[in-house]
């Protein structure tokens, strides 16, 4: 009998590693960084020039919430050092957070935005009349995330995902107990090691059935995470936090939280920073000059922005500890809902190499049947190289039906 190929009806590919202001999905340890890397890079310097975002916060990188929290912190540096004139570079959720809290002291404030949009690494698209999001779609560590609690107060839905119990299949076989192999590797891995080093040792003392095992928990709990291969991370990023906090996603899209965020402030979109002159007692940013800068662009571009003078040793050191990590997200629709029903919404497909490892149901939340895949590090160069966002579209709608194939149905 013939396969029957399931074919969306509407699909969005996001580029975030080739955006220009992006350059990748979220901050990394590279080897040998470690968290005082990320406190480094933020320091004040003069009182007139911080850098701020979620690279920068050592308790909650790569997160929303971590880059709004830092905001804050670059904002009370600026009031701090006394500036009556700050300008923002980025309307990220740090850049927003900063000039919130500048604003309402009464601080002259401008945001620079190079993108024509606010929201930096959060963007909500529209997919078949359903909202999807590109970038974030979970508030993390909901209880204690301030963005949760405004999304709270404006009566925005909120829907949480059981990350424990996902709805999973491997590629080659039976699935193995992936979670008892990762907790086996993060006990025994011999942390005076690289990264790769240690895992390498790690990986030879193990019999092929474990290997298998302990390689999907590296795909899936490592590199989908810090969204690196393991040979360009740190071990420090073993500890770094990811998913799974009593999470919660917008089905009305991160937007609508940003444009609440936004509110009242003076924006200018469209406006590339490429110059920043700290060198006498104000800041000249491109042809501005103002008392305090607040710079929140993400590690990538920062590396290729012009200081003037240069940024610091202890910067520089940061800078070159930090990476930016690679992640990509599908997202199809189709006429119906033809992959197996998971009450999480949460799905997980080991494959060899790793591929789409990730998937999140969001039919139920946005009431049309959408499934939106996750894609990280190397594998998103054997996926998306000399293909078309269609072939993309089509590549992973095929990978989602193999693991439709092995999921084994649970009692
Ligand atoms: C696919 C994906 C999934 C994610 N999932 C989650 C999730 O579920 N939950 C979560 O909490 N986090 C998630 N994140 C991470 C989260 O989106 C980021 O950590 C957070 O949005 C970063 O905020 P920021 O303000 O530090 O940086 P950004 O949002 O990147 O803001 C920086 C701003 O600076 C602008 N800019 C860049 N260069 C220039 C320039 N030269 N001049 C002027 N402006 C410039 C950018 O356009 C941008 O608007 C995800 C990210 C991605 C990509």
């Amino acid at each position: 009998m013939e396969k029957r190929v399931h074919r969306p009806t509407a699909w969005h590919v996001t580029h975030w590693s080739s955006d220009p202001f992006s350059l990748g999905a979220y901050s990394a340890l590279l080897p040998g960084g470690t968290p005082q890397h990320r406190t480094a890079l933020g320091q004040v310097l003069h009182e007139r020039l911080v850098i701020a975002g979620e690279a920068c916060n050592a308790g909650a990188p790569a997160m929303t919430h971590g880059a709004w929290n830092d905001g804050l912190r670059a904002a009370e540096a600026a009031l701090s050092a006394g500036a009556r004139k700050v300008i923002v570079i980025g309307a990220g959720c740090a850049g927003l957070a900063a000039a919130q809290r500048l604003r309402a002291e009464g601080i002259d404030c401008t945001v620079l935005e190079a993108r024509g949009r606010t929201g930096g690494r959060t963007h909500t698209v529209e997919l078949g009349g359903v909202k999807a999001d590109e970038g974030a779609a979970w508030l993390q560590h909901f209880a204690e995330n301030p963005l949760a609690a405004v999304a709270l107060q404006h009566g925005l839905a909120c829907i949480e995902t059981d990350f424990s119990c996902p709805l999973a299949a491997a590629s080659d076989g039976d699935l193995p107990d992936v979670d008892a192999a990762w907790i086996a590797l993060t006990k025994r891995l011999d942390r005076r090691l690289t990264l790769a080093e240690a895992i390498n040792r790690y990986m030879v003392t193990l019999e092929p059935a474990h290997a298998r095992a302990t390689q999907f928990a590296i795909d899936a709990n490592l590199v989908l995470e810090a969204c690196l291969p393991v040979e360009r991370l740190s071990v420090s990023a073993l500890d770094e936090e990811g998913v799974g906090y009593g999470d919660r996603m917008l089905p009305g899209g991160y937007s609508e939280l940003v444009d609440l965020l936004a509110k009242r402030l003076d924006i200018r979109l469209n406006t590339p920073v490429m110059r920043i002159d700290w060198s006498s007692t104000g800041v000249k940013v491109n042809d501005e000059v103002c008392d305090f800068c607040i710079c929140t662009v993400p590690v990538g571009v920062l590396k290729a922005l012009h200081f003037t003078p240069a940024l610091p040793e202890t910067q520089q050191q940061a800078l070159a500890h930090l990476g930016m990590g690679k992640l990509e997200k599908v997202i199809l629709q189709f006429d119906g809902r033809w992959w197996p029903y998971s009450r999480s919404g949460y799905l997980r497909w080991y494959d060899q190499p790793a591929s789409w490892g990730e998937w999140l149901d969001l039919t139920d939340a946005v009431g049309k049947p959408t499934i939106a895949g996750l894609i990280a590090a190397d594998a998103i160069e054997r996926q998306f190289s000399g293909r078309t966002d269609e072939q993309i579209a089509m590549a992973a709608t095929e990978a989602l039906q193999a693991w439709a194939a092995a999921i084994r149905p649970t009692p």
